[in-house]
Formats: C-alpha cells, structure tokens, sequence
C-alpha cells in the first residue's frame, strides 16, 4: 500500500560492536536495520518514542554477526516480526541452535529492489568477514538512505549506493594510531586493518572528503569500536581531512556520530 507520508524519522538505537540497530519510519509505518540488541530494548525504544511495534513492517540483516542478530531470535517468536536478508547470510544465520521463526524468513536477491510498506529498498554486497554482509540502500518518498557499517574497504560495487545518500550511516571504526598501539592480539588488529574487517577513521574521512555533495545532508558515523576509537578522534579525524583538502561544509550537512549503546535524538529527513 502506497500512503502519502508527511514524516520520515531515523534513529540510531545503538551502534558498535555491542550491538546495532536502526531504526527508519514514518507516521504509518517503520522498519528496523539490524537486532543486534536485546528485543526488550528494542521494545522500550518504540515505546519511549510513541512507535506502535505493529507499526514495525520488518527487521533488515546485514550478516551474521552477534552485535547484528543478538535480538533476532526473540523478535521472530515473540512478535512474529519478519526477517529480511540473503540465503546465504540466512544460511550463516540459520544453525540446528537457532530458534527463528520460520514464518519469519524472508529471503531477499541482492541488488534488486523490493518494496516493504512505503519503502523500496535494495541490498548491496560488501566485503567483511562474514560469510556474506550486506549494506541497505532504502528510498522513502525522495528521501534515500544507505546504512554500510561493516565493511573493510569500499568497492565499486558499494560505493554508487553511498553516494547517491541523503542519509549515510557509515562505519568510522577505529583510530589507526589506537589500534597500531592497543592491547589486541597481532592478528585480530591485522583481521580489523584488512580489506575484509572494518573501516578506520582515516578511510572513511578520506571517502567523505572525496564524495561529499549537497545532496548529503545527514553522514552519521557509526559502529565505533570501545577499545580503539573516541567519538572526538572520528570527527578530528573528519575535520583534518576536510581542511587539507580545502572543503566547505554547506552548512546544510550534520555529521553526528553514533553512540555505541544509547539511542541517538531522532533525525527528522521529512517533517
Ligand atoms: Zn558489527
Ligand atoms: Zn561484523
């Protein structure tokens, strides 16, 4: 059913590698990216933010990682809320364990449209270290939204759908200098350096610096790691970048960064 809406809202309900979950709707209907929190924080977000869980359409996944699926099994059996992903990544997902719901499961092709309520949305492949992970790109109204979190470099295949954003939830991981001199194991930092692992704040600076438009009004920086990176370094990080390469923000755009276990103020794209 296609309604004409008046609001279109997102929300970061947390980001990072403790969990992730997004939330996108307007006044008739929403969907969630991502349960990688328990489904009673989910339920008390909806609930401290007016959100009808009727109103929840469905949960898109990106891999199977924990910190993106912690929520899911409770989701499916308790509130029969429909899960969207890839065979493949349905296939990771799905164990003799697991509990989902199979009247829940919906699989999903990649890189081809398909609509849920009054969004079309189309999932594209990135490269982390998954059996397969996918990144959202989401059109409501004129409004677009692409949601990368995890991801180690961005190839040509994903990049057109960062671009073409008004709203751009993208991974700014860790500090490089953090991560060189950190605590982790010499394969775990070379597992989160590598083109399969995450994106450094350099990385994703560099990205922005090199794409940014007017049309990008909203870049949320996202799955910040606890042990490698500060929400100040990321937008240090950003703010040098820019200034090297002589660019002006318009104004227009707001860079927040997304906070690793507390729901960010709603962005309002249409109000
Ligand atoms: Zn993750
Ligand atoms: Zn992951």
């Amino acid at each position: 059913m296609n309604k004409e809406f008046m609001k279109l809202n997102f929300c970061s309900l947390s980001s990072g590698s403790s969990g992730n979950c997004y939330y996108l709707g307007n006044e008739f209907h929403g969907i969630l990216i991502d349960a990688g929190i328990s489904a009673t924080s989910i339920r008390k977000f909806l609930m401290n933010n007016d959100i009808s869980m009727q109103s929840i359409m469905g949960v898109l996944i990106t891999h199977n990682h924990i910190d993106h699926i912690r929520g899911l099994e409770v989701l499916t059996r308790k509130k029969s809320l429909p899960a969207f992903t890839t065979g493949k990544v349905w296939k990771s997902i799905l164990t003799p364990k697991t509990k989902i719901t199979y009247d829940c499961i919906r699989e999903i092709p990649l890189q081809q449209k398909f609509r849920l309520a009054d969004f079309d949305i189309e999932a594209f492949p990135v490269h982390h270290d998954a059996p397969e992970t996918i990144g959202f790109h989401i059109c409501a109204g004129d409004k677009k939204i692409t949601i990368a979190t995890d991801l180690g470099h961005i190839c040509h295949t994903a990049a057109p759908y960062l671009k073409a954003a008004n709203l751009l939830v993208i991974e700014s991981n860790y500090d490089e200098q953090m991560l060189a001199n950190g605590r982790y194991p010499h394969f775990l930092k070379a597992r989160i350096r590598s083109d399969h692992g995450h994106l450094g704040n350099h990385q994703t600076s560099a990205f922005l610096a090199d794409n940014i438009s007017d049309n990008l009004s909203h870049i949320c920086l996202a799955h910040l790691s606890k042990n490698n990176n500060t929400p100040e370094l990321v937008l240090q990080t950003l703010q040098h970048t820019f200034s090297e390469r002589g660019i002006i923000m318009n104004g227009k755009q707001k860079i927040s960064v997304l906070n690793r276990n507390m729901p960010t103020n709603m962005i309002r794209l249409i109000e």
